[in-house]
């Protein structure tokens, strides 16, 4: 049996997104943009799709743009509001490269991240001026799970940058928070499909009225100007029913999941010496479960995790054929041996009591033969 806690990564689809794709992928297969029935078959279903995002994310359905992703819809966030408005644009250190690296295009400031996992707000607040346009601050962090407080964000940028537009990265966030109500004091809120049961390839930027955006793709003049590219209808569609599905059973799905987080934390602890949790699991979503075993290089671990069937992921990555610590544990404070240690299991809609037992199963013995090794 595979046991996979990789759910950060990326979820298997939801059956509602599997039966609302094919219907498209078979029958309505039109382009949305043209006049003819078939067309208009193939609009009707993203206008669905517009109006059930548009209710999920807590915004008007003129507000909803479709995108090809998180990567995306973080791009044009950044970008498409600096292009129209110049200006300087201010992110967090644990941000996915997504911002980070839009932010940096842009020559906007990184700062600091707080030992929590997130934005360092006496740093926000040194770094916010009347010049800065954007302010992009993820709801839930991607590595450690960390929840941020955007009402105490909203309130600085109000204070400080009253001009800038307020920019959310919830892409890890609405599979486990209601982001609707969570999210509601950012001006962009971005999305990905397939962190919560949809297809890859399929997000949604929310740009609430009146947010200066200028298009980052140029073409046919679609979403309202604001994106070019011909619809991909089944993604959308995907999307949508994945999005539904998650809002509805969202206290259900966090509740049992939470549950097996703090099994599956509390038995690593309890059986595995020197085992530390990267931050407290009050303040993070219900599927995060980051941990370091002291001394355990990931990497290595991972691969002994492969072998046995367990699909988790590590706090560092292979960058130009050396391993590199994470920026988000690096940027919290954790040593490189620190970040170099640690792990990410991170459950979904899909997790079961049997993926749980298989890790605590397999978890122990491989780290007990890297230590002893
Ligand atoms: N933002 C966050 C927080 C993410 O975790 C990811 C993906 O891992 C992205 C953005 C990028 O999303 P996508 O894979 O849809 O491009």
């Amino acid at each position: 049996m595979t046991a996979y806690l990789d759910h950060s990564a990326t979820t298997p689809l939801r059956p509602e997104a599997l039966e609302a794709m094919l219907d498209v992928l078979t029958e309505r297969f039109g382009n949305p943009s043209g006049v003819h029935g078939v067309a208009r078959a193939a609009r009707a279903a993203v206008d669905e799709a517009r109006e059930v995002m548009a209710e999920c994310l807590g915004a008007k359905p003129g507000e909803i743009v479709f995108t090809s992703g998180g990567t995306e819809s973080d791009n044009l966030a950044v970008l498409g509001v600096q292009a129209r408005r110049g200006g300087r644009v201010v992110c967090c250190g644990a941000e996915h490269n997504a911002v980070l690296e839009s932010v940096r295009a842009a020559g906007g400031k990184v700062v600091a991240t707080s030992a929590a996992g997130t934005i360092d707000l006496d740093a926000l607040a040194d770094a916010l001026d009347g010049d800065v346009t954007v302010v992009s601050v993820m709801l839930a962090n991607n590595e450690v799970g960390a929840i941020t407080d955007l009402d105490a964000v909203a309130e600085l940028v109000r204070d400080r940058a009253p001009d800038a537009v307020l920019h959310t990265d919830a892409v890890q966030a609405f599979q486990w928070l209601d982001v609707a109500e969570r999210a509601r004091p950012a001006q962009m809120i971005a999305v990905s499909a397939h962190k919560f049961g949809g297809p890859k390839g399929a997000g949604v930027l929310v740009a609430r009225e009146g947010v200066p955006l200028a298009p980052i793709l140029h073409g046919g003049g679609h979403e309202r100007g604001r994106r070019s590219g011909t619809h991909n209808v089944a993604a959308i569609v995907g999307m949508a029913a994945a999005a539904a599905a998650t809002v509805k059973t969202r206290d259900d799905t966090v509740a049992r999941v939470r549950g097996m987080r703090d099994r599956l934390a509390d038995g690593l602890i309890a059986a595995i010496p020197d085992t530390v949790e990267t931050i407290p699991r009050s303040a993070k979503v219900a599927g995060s479960c980051h941990v370091r075993f002291e001394g355990v290089e990931s990497e290595a671990l991972l691969m002994l995790l492969d072998e046995a069937g367990v699909c988790a992921s590590a706090g560092s990555a292979c960058a130009s054929g050396a391993i590199e610590p994470s920026h988000v544990l690096t940027a919290m404070g954790l040593t490189r041996p620190q970040a170099r240690a640690s792990l990410r299991l991170s459950l979904g809609w899909a997790s079961t009591d049997d993926d749980i037992d298989v890790a605590l199963k397999v978890l122990p013995d491989a780290v007990s033969r890297l230590r002893d090794g």
